[in-house]
């Protein structure tokens, strides 16, 4: 960490630019790693947020990008199709639950979800049907525009612009021990009659803590929607790709949701890339002779041809690539590793669900603000792993390619951080 004066004129994402050290600069990145300036490698033990699910610069994602840049660059998608977009969408709907039948791209996990929101309105609005409420799950995330923001769990995050966020009802986490409230809720909601959506990211609520809740669950959100003709919107973007055991976590449920959103390990993180899903009722209530029932969205990039090549080469490494046998072995060294921890009195909630390992720091003050938090980032970047832990939520989403000894190095790591967090609070 350096002190030398700011002179960039980059302002970085959830950054308080006066709290935060010269950023280091990535110079490459290569499997698991990150290459800095100094020419350190950094274990990503967090996939670059998320995004990153084969390895970095995976080679079969590269070469797609490459070939594809021979023949594509941004096509108007309101005008025109192209292969890469097509062959995608008949490849994510063959993934998808069944019953998902239509795919709309667009660039971002925040959009995926604004779309997903917008299709539902719309489907209610085009049946003169007088559906506008949208339940969503206490803690949830889905994005930082003022549209997911309104969806998401308000906080500090948000609280500059709650004046323009629109109202939600918010259902409670399902913690263990108030599963039938959360359900109660639900049903107490949709059987008032005007909620068009229940919003919610199955299994694992990432940015709200990698807070988790059962499979047996969602079984029962999409029973009780289904019961009261709510749609139910699955916001896959983090959840996706593998990161919960199974390609989505929908899957562990058996369920359908009406709408689906990815994003994030879409492309195997290399280029940004979201689409969101849905049925052919949701379509078909948008198919008119009346132009006013269009769906009227768009973005300039929708549908990127290269992004679109990349997705298809991602589909072709989860098809041709042992991916399934690596996130299994992913999920045993977690379980194993995580033993030791559940008996070590500074951690609680150990915790996890497939490729994701989380546990919180045992720490008077939690949550996002959490004095812990800076301390442990400060931490884990001195031994060469990059962790960014969640307030006191420490947490690993390594890409598949982690080895075991990467695995160790990053346990070892958050070891020793409650080790030097209690020395710290001494
Ligand atoms: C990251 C995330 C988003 C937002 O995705 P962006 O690409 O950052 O806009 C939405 N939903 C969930 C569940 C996410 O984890």
């Amino acid at each position: 960490m350096t002190g030398s004066p700011r002179t960039s004129p980059v302002w970085h994402p959830f950054c308080q630019h006066k709290l935060e050290p010269v950023f280091k600069q990535i110079v490459g990145t290569e499997g698991a790693h990150l290459i800095d300036e100094d020419g350190r490698s950094v274990l990503d033990a967090i996939s670059s947020w998320w995004v990153i699910t084969h390895g970095h610069r995976h080679p079969v994602i590269m070469a797609a990008i490459r070939l594809a840049l021979e023949r594509f660059d941004q096509i108007i998608f309101a005008e025109y199709t192209h292969e890469p977009a097509e062959e995608l969408a008949r490849g994510l709907i063959r993934l998808a639950p069944s019953g998902l039948a239509h795919v709309f791209y667009s660039d971002s996990g925040s959009t995926a979800v604004e779309v997903a929101i917008k299709m539902a309105l719309g489907f209610f609005h085009n049946r003169r049907a007088l559906r506008s409420r949208v339940v969503v799950m206490e803690h949830g995330y889905h994005g930082d525009t003022i549209g997911t923001m309104s969806a998401g769990e308000r906080g500090v995050f948000n609280a500059a612009y709650t004046p323009l966020l629109f109202d939600v009802d918010t259902i409670p986490f399902p913690a263990p021990d108030r599963e039938q409230q959360t359900l109660d809720a639900l049903e107490r909601f949709c059987r008032g009659g005007n909620v068009a959506a229940l919003l919610i990211e199955p299994l694992v609520l990432g940015a709200g803590g990698m807070k988790m809740y059962s499979p047996r669950l969602l079984t029962e959100f999409r029973r009780i929607t289904e019961r009261y003709g709510t749609l139910m919107i699955a916001d896959e973007v983090m959840t996706g790709w593998g990161r919960t055991g199974t390609l989505l976590a929908c899957a562990q449920s058996g369920i359908t949701p009406d709408i689906l959103c990815l994003s994030k390990g879409i492309t195997g993180g290399a280029l940004p890339l979201a689409a969101t899903l849905c049925t052919a009722e949701i379509f078909d209530a948008h198919l008119s002779e009346d132009r006013s029932r269009t769906f009227f969205h768009s973005s300039s990039y929708t549908a990127n041809p290269i992004a679109c090549a990349a997705a298809l080469a991602n589909l072709e490494v989860w098809r041709e690539e042992p991916v399934e046998e690596r996130i299994q072995a992913i999920a045993g060294m977690h379980h194993d590793r995580l033993a030791r921890f559940r008996s070590d009195r500074r951690f609680v909630n150990v915790r996890q669900q497939g490729t994701i390992a989380a546990l919180d720091l045992a720490v008077e003050t939690t949550g996002y603000l959490s004095e812990v938090g800076p301390l442990l980032r400060t931490f884990f970047r001195q031994r060469d792993v990059l962790i960014r832990p969640l307030g006191n939520v420490i947490y690993l989403m390594p890409p598949y390619c982690v080895t075991v000894g990467d695995l160790d190095r990053a346990y070892g790591a958050i070891e020793e951080a409650a080790g030097f967090i209690e020395k710290a609070a001494r």
